[in-house]
């Protein structure tokens, strides 16, 4: 549709009035054609909602016959259809809580396992939980469980359960581990007071293991199968060996039994609760059997050992000290160190062997003694120690009083006849006088003199210098004397002392 509006040069208003006239007709035209459109659309809407409610109720009464259901199977084995696969699994469950009410000391295992479901989803699927339930109640089978403990690959026993094995395996542990300590918790296991030594100790337990290999399993079992605790723990701590006895016998002791048996000492210390101040009687029982724990308990200790150092002492010759006499110029002091190691225990028993130094810390160093070592030989001058001026003398007579005087020396024999300088010195008397017979007087030139009395004969001269131990003469019997002996006499700074005091 065209519509010419523009104005034309040529017409008048005639031609005006005629084309508004045409201009309504083509607007009534195009009204009508508007309002079919609005038709159509309505019917188009209408029978789309029409077709969609249609749908629906379809689907709707599909999915209202739609249902899901469970087929149950025992292996391979269908055995029924359920609705709800839970009825089956809580008659299961309720089965098994009536086992284990009816069966206190025992762990009872169902075959459920052996029980699957599989789901569908259908038109009017049809299922029974009635006849289902009576399957797979029929089906059911119930054994006894136990736990196996294998011990390096040796079965051991079998246990209740898992909780009761693992208890049996705590005990044994437990005994090596002082209470309230557990594994891999830093403690002081002890603290030693102050020794006389000053050496004090710590030790923390790094580690608690079984020095064999140990297996848990569960097994099928019968109730007669199933071993007590308690017996299980003896076994594994004993090994089950048979009780040895010993009789002591005439001249026995704990060392020489444990040698005659060929086992160590200290199964029968521990055995028998002995110390190592018991005395045994001929006739007592002892018990002496090696036990052979199946489970032995290794512990890991860190030692922490604080203690001291002993100093070393420097000697520093000096030739303008007397030999034989010291001075100290620095007095010595201890040091102190911490040590630390790692100490494996079997079954509480420490192994030397596997000790093994960590660490070792000094704290304090220990000062060296200083002592300045006098080298310088005077001739004639004694060293200040007396020997016995006999080889191997017996003594006759002490020093002290004798019939109301004082017998200022000591009197000896020996076998042998030799008479010996007592110390070094200078002879500044050798010769007979009045009841001394023969004898010698030695100058020690330290403010002591010896003398020697009733010798048989004299082996040295005024003026000698002697050596300590050198022979100057023979024992006999001149002078005051009933029989050959040594008269023998100390003398400091002119008094007569006691020999034995100076003699050891
Ligand atoms: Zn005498």
């Amino acid at each position: 549709m065209k519509l010419k509006l523009g104005r034309n040069k040529e017409s008048g208003p005639e031609l005006d009035r005629k084309s508004n006239h045409r201009i309504q007709d083509v607007v009534s035209i195009a009204k009508n054609e508007v309002n079919n459109l609005h038709f159509w659309l309505i019917a188009i809407v209408v029978a789309a909602l029409l077709i969609s409610i249609s749908i629906a109720s379809i689907y709707f009464y599909i999915h209202k016959n739609t249902n899901q259901i469970y087929h149950v199977y025992f292996g391979e084995e269908k055995v029924g259809t359920v609705v709800d696969q839970q009825k089956i699994k809580d008659l299961i469950a309720d089965t098994q809580d009536k086992l284990n009410q009816q069966n206190p000391d025992f762990e009872v295992k169902l075959n459920d396992e052996q029980f699957s479901f599989k789901r569908e989803s259908g038109y009017k699927l049809e299922s029974n939980d009635e006849e289902a339930l009576a399957q797979v109640s029929r089906r059911l089978e119930s054994h006894i469980v136990g736990i196996e403990l294998v011990v390096n690959g040796e079965i051991i026993a079998i246990v209740k359960d898992e909780e009761t094995a693992q208890q049996i395996l705590d005990k044994i542990k437990n005994k090596y581990v002082p209470e309230e300590r557990v594994e891999g918790e830093a403690a002081i296991l002890s603290d030693d007071a102050k020794s006389a030594d000053e050496t004090k100790q710590e030790s923390t337990l790094k580690e608690v293991n079984f020095n064999e290999e140990v297996e848990l399993k569960q097994v099928e079992t019968q109730p007669e199968e199933i071993a007590k605790p308690e017996s299980v723990v003896t076994s594994l701590e004993t090994g089950d060996v048979v009780l040895d006895k010993y009789i002591v016998e005439e001249g026995d002791c704990i060392t020489c039994i444990a040698q005659k048996l060929d086992i160590p000492s200290y199964v029968i210390y521990e055995n028998n609760q002995l110390s190592e101040d018991s005395i045994l009687n001929i006739g007592d029982e002892l018990n002496v059997t090696v036990l052979k724990p199946t489970l032995s308990v290794e512990t890991i200790e860190e030692v922490v050992e604080e203690r001291d150092i002993h100093f070393d002492t420097e000697y520093i010759v000096d030739d303008t000290l007397k030999l034989g006499k010291n001075e100290v110029i620095t007095p010595g002091k201890p040091g102190r160190i911490e040590v630390v190691y790692e100490v494996v225990k079997l079954d509480g028993r420490v192994q030397e062997e596997r000790k093994k130094v960590i660490s070792e810390t000094i704290l304090l160093e220990p000062v060296t003694k200083v002592v300045k070592k006098g080298s310088k030989v005077v001739p004639g001058e004694g060293t200040g120690n007396f020997r016995w001026p006999l080889v191997s003398p017996s003594i006759t007579s002490y020093y002290g009083y004798r019939w109301g005087s004082l017998h200022a020396a000591l009197d000896m024999v020996s076998g042998n006849r030799k008479i010996l300088a007592s110390d070094t010195g200078k002879v500044i008397y050798a010769g007979y006088s009045g009841s001394y017979g023969n004898n010698i007087i030695i100058d020690h030139q330290n403010g002591y003199k010896t003398l020697y009395a009733h010798l048989q004969s004299i082996h040295v001269s005024v003026g000698m210098n002697v050596e300590r131990g050198e022979q100057i003469g023979v024992m006999g019997s001149t002078g005051n004397s009933t029989g050959p002996h040594l008269h023998f006499e100390i003398i400091k700074n002119g008094v007569q002392q006691n020999p034995l005091v100076y003699l050891n």
